[in-house]
């Protein structure tokens, strides 16, 4: 495994990390689940993201009970949650004071730890003062309830107000974003967050590296049994990613992976860790066998040479353009 500084943080993350979204506590059962997360360990992998939206929190109790049960140092991993849908009421949705600190409390007796390295912004709030999120989570690292917050799908003027309000008051400001980087999406990664990386020194825990498994090519023929596209809550998901000109795409992209003898998966995977602008990439599974496959991804960023990153270009034809002023 290799490992990578969090931004300009001293905090150490695995290169490949593991997330719960879809999986734990909801497409899988909990033998799989904790298969999968000891599978992640051993392979060195130390960081595990979850958050409170997660199958309604019992991603977060199924994660827990795990790291109960196997009893692994709390010195050697880094787990996460994330803040913003904890319900529908008032007050149970949002970035404002009372949820924060709620949900930073509910996901502690989840996860059963005493504190989060990790915490997130899952979403930007527009109505609640931006000055009210920094300080809060200022004081939760004042507490030490929280080790380093951040934020998840926050645009760049966002997060750069963040920082100017930390700077103005004194505070901790957000140290890592959570942006979704693949072949796909890549204009927050590539153009938009690049000042935020030389001004701030942001981290980045990217996640979807197979846009939610389209980039392994498996959709190509047909839609596998059991794979999330069919599943029913998620047919949004199924709407925006398996579309023509995606999967045209995809299949070019498969010819590229077949003449390179690697499987698109670790393909797409190792494009991700190219860029070092990453410092983890979040992989999801819902079976043993995919993680195996993923984490070979490491093996493959050689095989990335301009060249093949050249012929990638011209497949997917939307390179980010940053306008420097
Ligand atoms: P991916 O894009 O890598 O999709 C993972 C899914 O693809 C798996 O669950 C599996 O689904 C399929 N898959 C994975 N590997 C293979 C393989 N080798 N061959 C075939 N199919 C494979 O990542 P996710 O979208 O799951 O995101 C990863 C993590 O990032 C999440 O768990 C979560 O922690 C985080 N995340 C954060 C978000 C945010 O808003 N901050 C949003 C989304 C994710 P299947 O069961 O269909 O086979």
């Amino acid at each position: 495994m290799e490992y990578r500084r969090m931004g300009k943080t001293g905090l150490q993350l695995s290169a490949l990390s593991f997330g719960t979204w879809v999986t734990f506590g909801n497409q899988i059962d909990n033998q799989v689940s904790e298969d999968l997360l000891k599978l992640a360990y051993e392979q060195g992998i130390n960081f595990f993201d979850n958050a409170e939206a997660y199958a309604n929190g019992q991603s977060e109790i199924v994660m827990g009970n795990i790291l109960k049960k196997t009893g692994w140092d709390r010195s050697t991993y880094v787990v996460s949650s994330k803040v913003f849908w904890g319900g529908e009421k008032p007050n149970q949705k949002g970035l404002m004071r009372k949820h924060i600190v709620e949900a930073c409390h509910a996901a502690l007796k989840r996860l059963q730890v005493d504190y989060l390295d990790l915490f997130y912004c899952h979403r930007p709030d527009v109505h609640t003062p931006i000055a009210e999120t920094v300080w809060t989570m200022h004081n939760l690292i004042q507490q030490g309830k929280v080790l380093y917050w951040g934020t998840s799908e926050w645009s760049a003027q966002q997060i750069t107000e963040a920082h100017y309000v930390a700077e103005r008051y004194k505070l901790i400001g957000p140290v890592m974003e959570q942006p979704q980087y693949n072949m796909f999406e890549r204009q927050k990664m590539e153009a938009e967050f690049l000042p935020l990386f030389s001004n701030f020194g942001l981290g980045t825990t990217t996640f979807s590296p197979l846009a939610s498994g389209l980039l392994t090519g498996k959709y190509l023929k047909s839609l596998p049994e059991g794979s999330r596209m069919q599943l029913k809550d998620l047919d949004w998901l199924k709407r925006s990613a398996l579309t023509e000109s995606k999967q045209h795409k995809v299949a070019q992209l498969q010819q590229l992976a077949d003449e390179l003898g690697v499987s698109l998966a670790k393909l797409s995977i190792a494009w991700c860790l190219k860029n070092p602008h990453v410092s983890s990439v979040i992989l999801g599974a819902s079976r043993p066998e995919q993680l195996r496959e993923n984490l070979g991804a490491l093996e493959v960023v050689k095989n990335i040479t301009p060249e093949v990153q050249e012929k990638i270009e011209t497949i997917l034809g939307n390179k980010p353009q940053f306008q420097e002023f």
